[in-house]
């Protein structure tokens, strides 16, 4: 088996296409140097290393050894050096983690391996660079012996052993703290033996000597590095499997570090944060790569070397325009100048936030590098919903005083209490606090506090820092490097601008200009939703609002799947109007009785002992449900209705205090003791699977015959007022023909009687809802009555896996840490269990009336992965809630290109 696949000159045996096998970083050093980029050689050690890594106690195939030298010689032959080598220039390498995606939680890099006591005599020969081979060698063990040899911060240790020994140095010989630059060849030789003595005294071992040793424990430290917490925690986070595993690469090290014609930097082809095409990026003169990221010295923006080495910087350029037009995407990438010449050490697809790949596809198809469908698949389903979040009410924002800015690094407003820590960020929003993360730098162990907050501030750190990274990828509100931020974590205070914030004070921050104001700011619509719900003309001319339109116009020329709306009220089915549904999927109609006094008859209608008192009340009722469809229909302009009949058990809607019990007895005029006896008959073990759906129908018929009654004078009312009707009525929880036949049985007669007494014709359609496995697994004998079938997938869900949706919280995380269910099934359908049953209920229901309709109406309409998969199975359409639309929307027409 070939475990390993080799780079460099030109050549390689891998490419851009093979990042499960290669990784992300792997496959596209291969293609970059397969384009002719100058990339430094190296070799790839694949994924299934890893894998068999965990499969075999945490040992490796024994072929790898031979072939990892073979790729060590040839990247030896390429660079003309040798590994190890005491004489000449030794070959030194960089060991670099690699997953499919880049993994923040994965083992940091090592850089300068190969080092060791001789070799750095021959570099500091070949180079007559002393300092420079002892910096190497100094920064070698200190990352060597961070990563692979654990010497890390202990309880109650402040700063980093390394770090502090250096610091210490620095005043026994300065007196002072110096800049690291300024220290000598001796100082770093000398700091090389402090080092080592750490490692001996934290570990008990000895520093590994030989290359190969270290070569070795540097891979098994990267394939460890899989299973760390932090990287367990991000995997569960994006749904990333475990199985895939992470590749090593080791490649030829470049210097960054020799001099002022030096130096490091990382770059985004275009600005990740808001989509402008303009090269974006950082830089560090005489700097090792790690250094631009870790805060240590500030870095420059990268438009700074057009001045400061033109020659590189034009190249840079170069670069920059070749991979986009390879790659017809914005890159991110990471290069190292050594001595003048550049060198690319990093290319993937930049991670971006919902208005910057807005924009990048808009451009992109206007610049021809990718076409309209390509456009669609570009902006992420469900990132689409942070370009609908508010944004800071521009009237109450006048009005707030800035503190501070940084660097807008997550587009977006966002308001909260501020904490400092992520554990006390992650309490607070559990308690339902909207919380702040304010950290001078994040890093990996922030990740929680930043899933838990709103938004994120840091003191340190630029457009490439930790919290900016994450921040784009999950869409937060973040505003990074706001120098003016001073936070003391000891008394767990900010103090910006000549203010003292404690934790629990409000601040407000604007992640897309950067600005920070001190407590609550009011927010306002964002301009789509401005746009498109309350008409605003100064927000339909925004860049931002016509490229929403223009995406959303290409998804309806794409699109099969249809989105329809889950609405209760006119207002909701509006607004999903004008988000381009077609159509209501459900209206729970049981919503409407909770109305101002109505709950009053519906609840004289639950104590009513004969059937005569029982339609009393409902009669009621019924005008308000004839006035609520009245206004669905007219909303809705033409577009279909789905309407379900009373789906809840009854009890819901009794009063359950005492107190409440005795107002009701009051205003019914009757004993306390009746209602009270009545919710103790209603009272149910498992209301999930009790009285309710079509069973209430069934026991009391002349509810079914009031809201039939209520939607068919409803339509014939629209109908006159030149509005036309289209109910679709749905009856739920059918498991049997039968129960379908009785209730459908009423409607029609029902809309016969209304039909001559207004004198019009209506078209209505009568149908059901799947949500139990017996309506499922009968289907085809169901469609002899059913006109459509809408899949409830909340109870379908719920009956098929046999959890209640409402309990499942106390196991099922555990279920999803042990990977027994990949996501919450009540949140993305269970493809294989809830699915496969769906598939027989599709081909049985067809079998008997082929052109049944077929749609979704559970939350899993709203939900990407869902909506793609009710696409596969050729459903008619999706509904979900109004504010998903658009997502939905996006979702089926990316299923569909
Ligand atoms: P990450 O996945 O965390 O970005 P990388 O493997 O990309 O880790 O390495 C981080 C940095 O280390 C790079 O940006 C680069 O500056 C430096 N680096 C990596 N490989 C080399 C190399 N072959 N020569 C010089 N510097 C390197
Ligand atoms: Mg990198
Ligand atoms: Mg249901």
């Amino acid at each position: 088996v070939k475990y390993v696949y080799t780079w460099g000159a030109g050549k390689a045996d891998g490419n851009g296409g093979m990042k499960p096998l290669l990784g992300g970083k792997g496959a596209n050093l291969a293609e970059m140097t397969r384009i002719g980029l100058p990339v430094p050689p190296g070799f790839t050690v694949t994924t299934e290393v890893c894998t068999y890594y965990y499969a075999n106690k945490k040992s490796y195939p024994s072929s790898l050894q031979a072939q990892m030298e073979a790729g060590i010689k040839n990247m030896e032959r390429i660079m003309g050096t040798k590994f190890g080598d005491a004489e000449g220039f030794p070959l030194l390498v960089a060991v670099r983690s690699g997953a499919r995606d880049s993994m923040p939680g994965m083992m940091d890099t090592i850089l300068n391996l190969g080092l060791n006591d001789q070799t750095v005599l021959s570099l500091e020969k070949a180079t007559r660079n002393p300092r420079f081979a002892w910096d190497c060698y100094r920064r070698f063990i200190q990352m060597y012996g961070d990563v692979v040899l654990g010497v890390q911060k202990r309880e109650g240790e402040d700063h980093e052993p390394f770090e502090s020994l250096i610091h210490a140095y620095k005043h026994e010989v300065y007196q002072t703290d110096i800049e690291d630059s300024k220290l000598t060849a001796d100082d770093q030789q000398e700091l090389v033996k402090r080092f080592k003595d750490l490692v001996k005294e934290r570990t008990g071992k000895v520093f590994p000597n030989d290359p190969w040793d270290q070569l070795r424990g540097a891979a098994g430290a990267v394939f460890g590095s899989w299973m760390n917490d932090r990287a367990i925690v991000y995997r569960r986070k994006y749904n990333i499997p475990t199985e895939w595993g992470t590749a090593v690469n080791v490649q030829a090290m470049v210097f960054g570090n020799t001099g002022d014609t030096s130096g490091s930097g990382v770059a985004f082809t275009r600005n990740p944060a808001n989509g402008t095409n303009e090269f974006y990026g950082e830089f560090l003169i005489n700097a090792q790569g790690e250094d631009v990221v870790a805060g240590v010295r500030t870095p420059e923006p990268v438009a700074n070397l057009k001045d400061e080495m033109p020659k590189s910087y034009a190249e840079l350029l170069r670069v920059r325009s070749i991979l986009e037009k390879h790659f017809r995407d914005v890159q991110d990438i990471e290069f190292t100048i050594q001595e003048g010449k550049l060198f690319m050490l990093q290319t993937r697809n930049g991670k971006r936030t919902a208005a910057a790949a807005l924009k990048f596809s808009m451009d992109m198809v206007r610049e021809k590098l990718i076409d309209w469908k390509t456009a669609i698949l570009r902006n992420p389903a469900d990132q689409l919903d942070q370009l609908l979040a508010p944004i800071f009410d521009p009237a109450e924002v006048k009005k707030a005083k800035p503190i501070a800015t940084g660097l807008p690094a997550g587009p977006g407003a966002a308001t909260g209490r501020i904490y400092f820590n992520a554990d006390r960020a992650v309490a607070a929003a559990a308690k339902g606090e909207k919380v702040l993360l304010a950290r001078i730098e994040t890093s990996p162990e922030d990740l929680r506090g930043m899933i838990a907050a709103e938004g994120i501030i840091t003191a340190r750190g630029g457009v490439s820092s930790h919290a900016a990274l994450v921040a784009r990828q999950m869409g937060k509100v973040c505003v990074c490097g706001a120098a003016a931020v001073q936070i003391d974590y000891d008394k767990k205070i900010a103090a910006i601008d000549g203010q003292t914030f404690a934790e629990g004070d409000y601040l407000s921050i604007d992640g897309t200009n950067g600005t920070i104001y001190a407590g609550q700011i009011k927010t306002a619509p964002s301009e789509i939703i401005a746009g498109l719900l309350h008409d605003d003309k100064a927000a339909q001319k925004t860049e931002k609002f016509k490229h929403y339109a223009q995406l959303m116009a290409w998804c309806a020329k794409a699109t099969k799947l249809q989105v329809r709306t889950n609405a209760d009220t006119p207002d909701q089915a509006a607004n999903a109007i004008a988000f381009g549904a077609t159509g209501i999927g459900l209206t729970r109609t049981e919503h409407m009785f909770f109305e101002g006094d109505r709950i009053d008859s519906m609840r004289e209608m639950i104590l009513a002992d004969t059937v005569a008192a029982r339609e009393a009340a409902l009669a009621k009722l019924l005008p308000y449900q004839r006035a609520d469809f009245l206004g669905i229909f007219k909303a809705l302009k033409g577009f279909p209705a789905t309407i379900r009949f009373i789906d809840p058990p009854l009890h819901e809607f009794l009063p359950h205090t005492k107190e409440q019990q005795m107002d009701l007895a009051r205003k019914l005029e009757i004993p306390v003791e009746r209602i009270m006896a009545r919710v103790n008959e209603l009272h149910e073990f498992n209301p999930m699977l009790g009285f309710r759906g079509c069973r209430l129908g069934i026991k009391y018929p002349e509810i079914t015959r009031m809201q039939a009654r209520a939607v068919f004078e409803a339509a014939a009312e629209a109908q006159k007022a030149g509005v036309k009707a289209r109910p679709e009525i749905m009856i739920p929880l059918v498991g049997f023909k039968k129960e379908l036949d009785l209730q459908v049985a009423i409607v029609n007669e029902t809309a016969k009687a209304v039909q001559t007494e207004q004198k019009v014709r209506l078209t209505y359609k009568v149908g059901t809802m799947i949500e139990v496995p017996r309506g499922a697994l009968t289907a085809g004998e169901i469609a002899q009555t059913a006109e459509f079938f809408s899949f409830g997938t909340n109870d379908l869900t719920q009956t098929v896996l046999g959890m209640s949706r409402d309990d499942a919280g106390s196991f099922l995380g555990a279920y999803q840490e042990a990977e027994i269910v990949k996501k919450n099934p009540f949140a993305s359908i269970d493809q294989t269990g809830v699915g496969a049953l769906m598939r027989v209920a599709i081909e049985n229901g067809r079998a008997t009336r082929p052109d049944i309709k077929l749609g979704i109406c559970g939350e899993h309409g709203g939900d990407p992965d869902s909506v793609k998969f009710c696409h596969k199975l050729g459903l008619a359409y999706v509904s979900c809630s109004p504010y998903r639309v658009p997502v939905a929307r996006l979702a089926a027409a990316q299923a569909a290109v």
